[in-house]
């Protein structure tokens, strides 16, 4: 790839043209989306029968919401910290969360797989690949639930619909909608960031009259082929493609392979920097010393976190990046302004060689420009693909770009964009996910409290967290946080959700060993709450204008971060200060912040513990 270097002269010309790109894209309206409860049929489960069974009335220790990758780690870690009775309450069918359901093909993860899937060495596990395929990432969910013994309580194609705490028996009585009334001791919700769907609120979208689903309903039936083969269905089909993000960006090669005619319609071009997959060395992987897949995972943390290392262990399209971004090495001696206008140029160079990269691999210049992304790297979640670039020198594959203005009708023949319809047999919504609505509106159910405290109404101002995964007024409660919910969100998500996961299960394990039940006070969790507000600030990368300045996305509100709830912020600072400060809070011994009293008998009913070891309920 040619490698340029940029000057400070130019600086200005390019901070111009990303202020009039951004600018172009300011639209109130992109918030707006469909009610998915008024669109049911959009997210009903393609890939798995709803089994019928009877509703179930028991008691199990641990309620874990959510059998994704944190629901598992948490469900694992308890096991570990000696909990039996573990009740996964699933809506998919399976295990896997986002894997479960984004099987769309060309699905794979960004994230070196020896740093992304937990538990390798545990699992005596090797990835086929350096960055893993969806279906070897689902296949290891579901490893994981069998080494843990997950399956035997779990509850699957079930969603709950409420929770309430039972002051008297200090249980929550946990309601589904499969008409199942049981209690648990602890509830831990790991809901997962990429959940709810978003169906942007297009004109005209329920007139369309061919086949249309979201990139994680994949409809196989539909297309043919799979996840790793080819869309048989497609040799005579029209497909349009709504969206440019990650997931956009690794279905239209295999799209553009299998379908007749490829259309991608565009608002914003993401950044598509080099792959370079490859499968895994066996003889290299068998060679590390124990301890390697923990001790890698956390270098890519603290290298893409900026942290002073003697070594870039993963040495990929994030760290280099991150690194020479964020790292103080070659800033230390610099003043804050001087700093951030190297740290500016740094960014203008890596942009420009993906630009670069754009030019040398498509072959028509119209195309070609329409895109490149024009804005600073972070301002969106940066994508990485071989072969997304050269699909658009196919003769079946047209960009239509919108000129940021997205895709706003769709008739019943296709999509109309600038007066113009272009007719589809099939429309592909690549429109990511909700994170911003109001937590419980994303979980799907309310919680009630202490005192018939909601957690709705605790929260309607956004969250009150105690270390971002307790809540005051809801003992025995736990969040594995989503982004956004005063917890923190490392680039590998994975390791954010075990080392959450792993204190989660370690704060059990001492209330257990203790024979209590916990609640985070009042005062304590006020101050934390205080604490990560104030210093929200901070986590904006060079200060509070950066986002602002960003083209408009979800990562800054659509262009406005100030309008989001004040309290809708991560832990200050990076995942290493957040994981270093639920250590120093370890340290400092006898659990600072929480009330403890005395727990009633843990099973006082011998049947119930019965009725849970018969029923495995899959
Ligand atoms: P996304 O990043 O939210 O992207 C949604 C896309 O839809 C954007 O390109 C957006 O344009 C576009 N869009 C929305 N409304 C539109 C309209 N009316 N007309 C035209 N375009 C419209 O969603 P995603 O690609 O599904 O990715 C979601 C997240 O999943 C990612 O951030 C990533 O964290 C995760 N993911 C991870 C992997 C992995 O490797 N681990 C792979 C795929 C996804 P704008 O950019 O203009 O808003």
């Amino acid at each position: 790839m040619t490698q340029t270097s940029a000057a400070p002269a130019d600086l200005d010309r390019a901070r111009a043209k990303y202020r009039a790109e951004r600018d172009r894209r300011l639209d109130p309206s992109r918030r707006e989306s469909l009610d998915l409860r008024e669109h049911e049929e959009l997210v009903e489960d393609p890939f798995m029968d709803v089994a019928p069974r009877e509703p179930l009335h028991d008691t199990v220790d641990v309620m874990v919401v959510g059998g994704g990758f944190g629901g598992l780690l948490a469900a694992a870690h308890l096991r570990k910290a000696g909990l039996d009775r573990i009740r996964i309450v699933e809506k998919a069918g399976d295990v896997g969360g986002v894997w479960y359901w984004n099987r769309y093909p060309g699905a794979m993860c960004d994230v070196e797989s020896y740093v992304y899937l937990p538990m390798l060495e545990e699992l005596d596990y090797i990835p086929r690949h350096r960055y893993s395929y969806g279906p070897e990432i689902l296949a290891h969910a579901q490893r994981l639930a069998r080494h843990f013994g997950l399956y035997d309580h779990a509850l699957f194609h079930t969603s709950v619909t409420g929770l309430t705490w039972e002051e008297d028996s200090a249980r929550w009585t946990v309601r589904t909608d499969r008409g199942d009334e049981f209690r648990a001791r602890y509830v831990v919700v790991a809901h997962g960031s990429f959940t709810s769907l978003k169906l942007p609120a297009i004109e005209g979208v329920d007139t369309f009259r061919g086949r249309l689903f979201h990139t994680s309903r994949w409809d196989y039936d539909y297309t043919g082929g799979d996840a790793s083969s080819p869309l048989t269905k497609l040799a005579d089909k029209t497909v349009g493609v709504i969206g440019t993000g990650a997931t956009a960006v690794q279905i239209v090669a295999p799209l553009a392979e299998s379908a007749r005619e490829l259309l991608v319609f565009q608002r914003t071009p993401s950044t598509v920097g080099v792959r370079n997959n490859g499968e895994t060395d066996l003889e290299w992987a068998r060679g590390q010393k124990p301890g390697w897949t923990k001790r890698r995972r956390e270098n890519f943390t603290l290298v893409t976190n900026g942290e002073q290392i003697t070594e870039d262990q993963v040495g990929d399209g994030w760290t280099v990046f991150y690194h020479a971004m964020l790292s103080n090495d070659s800033y230390g001696d610099l003043s804050p302004e001087e700093a951030a206008e190297r740290r500016e140029l740094t960014d203008l160079q890596h942009m420009e060689n993906i630009r670069a990269r754009i030019d040398e691999t498509v072959g028509d210049p119209a195309t070609a420009e329409a895109l490149k992304p024009y804005y600073r790297y972070q301002c969106k979640r940066p994508c990485f693909h071989d072969e997304y670039l050269s699909s658009f020198n196919r003769p079946n594959v047209r960009l239509v770009d919108t000129q940021g203005q997205g895709v706003r009708r769709i008739t019943a023949r296709g999509v109309e964009v600038d007066g113009v319809e272009y007719p589809v047999d099939c429309l592909v919504l690549a429109t990511g996910f909700d994170q911003d609505s109001a937590y419980v509106d994303r979980v799907g159910f309310d919680v009630t409290g202490r005192a018939g405290v909601s957690l709705a109404r605790k929260w309607q101002d956004g969250p009150e967290t105690f270390h971002g995964v307790m809540t005051s007024g809801f003992p025995n409660f736990f969040i594995l946080p989503p982004n956004y919910t005063q917890g923190t969100a490392a680039v590998n998500f994975c390791h954010t959700l075990e080392e959450t996961a792993q204190h989660v299960a370690a704060c059990v394990g001492e209330f257990e060993r203790r024979g209590v039940i916990a609640d985070a006070t009042r005062q304590d969790e006020e101050a934390y709450v205080r604490h990560v507000v104030d210093g929200s600030g901070l986590a904006l990368l060079g200060g509070g204008s950066f986002l602002k300045d960003c083209t408009p996305g979800r990562w800054n509100n659509e262009g406005d971060p100030e309008a989001r709830p004040r309290k809708n912020v991560n832990y200050p600072g990076t995942s290493t200060a957040y994981f270093s400060m639920l250590a120093r809070w370890w340290q400092s011994g006898d659990l600072t912040g929480l009330t403890l009293v005395p727990a009633p008998d843990p099973d006082p009913d011998p049947t119930s513990r019965q009725a849970a070891d018969e029923g495995d309920s899959r």
